[in-house]
């Protein structure tokens, strides 16, 4: 059955890096067919939906869907219902896309590029895995109300255990793709609900007997992160911690027109987009960074299709165009070869011919 992928180019910078991801794809020649629907800002001034409704089908039919990036100042005063940010929230909430995977990687030809010393996150390759649609961002009850008054804020963490369970089971069968060492991030010291999340990562782990389980409390795992963040593997935590410790490993590697991301359903289908935004200041101008989009591609091979073999051949080239000091001007450093947007999508190209 041919698989289907609906590609949503999006606004900003979104069309030029993602003509580069999809000539990848093209080339790699695995039989995909490959549709365009717009999402964001170039939906709204299509349509005055910023998910459209044919975009809707397209993103339910398909077995993955693959995203530039959306939004921009042309959009930024529209009534709320209208900004292209709701049509990436409501594609994510249609999707059920419950984790959430950020590899933070830093290939050692990027390593000034880190606030870091060069030896602490040379050659760093880390995933986090991010558990999306629980926790506190989502528990009921919550608000703002006066009680004895004065104004009182609250709100709930919560997690079931078929929750937990789901987003162990992602983080170890990805740590099976990668070095098989799972570090599982909670506050079980002060917090019921994440005993309860560390209760059930251990009872899970005897179905990974491949796959190593460690547990960390998160304000330490924020330290170790800055610290020594080569010892983590894969790294699984709940929604509020993950959205702090992804953001916090991103940084590690200084550079983020590099930064590939996947969100998954229950069933591995996928949206797979950069981690960076439209980036107006650069739009239009074919100088964007297309190696986080072409990174994004290689994980739907990889999670969604099941092609490992074809997702390392994508990383391989990557790897290999940075060695040959290939560079896009968010990552130049003197001594490299400054390319833009088509020269890096064509040394990527020629490095996958190799
Ligand atoms: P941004 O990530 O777009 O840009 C931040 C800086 O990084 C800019 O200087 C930009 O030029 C640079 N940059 C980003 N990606 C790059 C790339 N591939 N190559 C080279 N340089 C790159 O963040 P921002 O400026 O805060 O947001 C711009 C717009 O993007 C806003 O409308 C925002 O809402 C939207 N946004 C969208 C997403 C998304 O679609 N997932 C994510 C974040 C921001």
């Amino acid at each position: 059955m041919t698989k289907k992928i609906c590609v949503l180019p999006g606004d900003g910078i979104g069309p030029e890096i993602m003509a580069e991801a999809v000539r990848v794809l093209e080339a790699l020649d695995l039989g995909f067919e490959m549709e365009t629907a717009l999402l964001g800002g170039c939906a709204v001034d299509a349509t005055g939906d910023p998910y459209p409704e044919a975009t809707q089908k397209l993103a339910q039919e398909a077995d993955a869907v693959l995203l530039g990036a959306v939004g921009g100042p042309k959009w930024d005063s529209l009534p709320r219902e209208q900004r292209p940010e709701r049509g990436l929230l409501g594609i994510r909430k249609q999707l059920n896309l419950f984790a959430n995977l950020r590899p933070a990687i830093l290939y050692p030809e990027l390593a000034n590029a880190s606030s870091l010393k060069p030896e602490v996150v040379a050659g760093l390759d880390i995933l986090i895995v991010r558990e999306l649609t629980g926790d506190i961002y989502f528990g009921q009850p919550r608000g703002i109300e006066v009680r004895d008054g004065e104004r009182f804020g609250f709100n709930t963490m919560h997690y079931s255990e078929s929750e937990i369970r789901r987003i162990g089971r992602v983080a170890f069968e990805a740590a099976r793709k990668r070095n098989k060492k799972v570090c599982s991030v909670d506050k079980m010291n002060v917090l019921e609900c994440t005993q309860l999340w560390r209760d059930v990562m251990n009872e899970l782990a005897p179905e990974y007997p491949d796959v190593e389980l460690t547990h960390m409390l998160v304000d330490n795992a924020a330290m170790q992160l800055v610290r020594a963040p080569k010892q983590f593997d894969v790294l699984v935590t709940g929604n509020m911690f993950g959205d702090i410790l992804s953001d916090e490993a991103a940084m590690l590697t200084g550079s983020i027109g590099m930064l590939p991301s996947a969100s998954l359903d229950a069933n591995n289908k996928g949206l797979y987009e950069p981690s960076h935004g439209s980036a107006p200041d650069i739009a239009g101008k074919g100088v964007a960074n297309p190696l986080a989009t072409i990174l994004s591609a290689a994980m739907m091979l990889r999670y969604t299709f099941n092609m490992e073999a074809a997702a390392q051949k994508v990383e391989g080239a990557v790897k290999k165009v940075l060695a040959q000091g290939y560079r896009t001007g968010d990552i130049f450093e003197p001594g490299t070869t400054k390319v833009g947007t088509r020269q890096m999508g064509d040394a990527v190209l020629a490095a996958l011919a190799l």
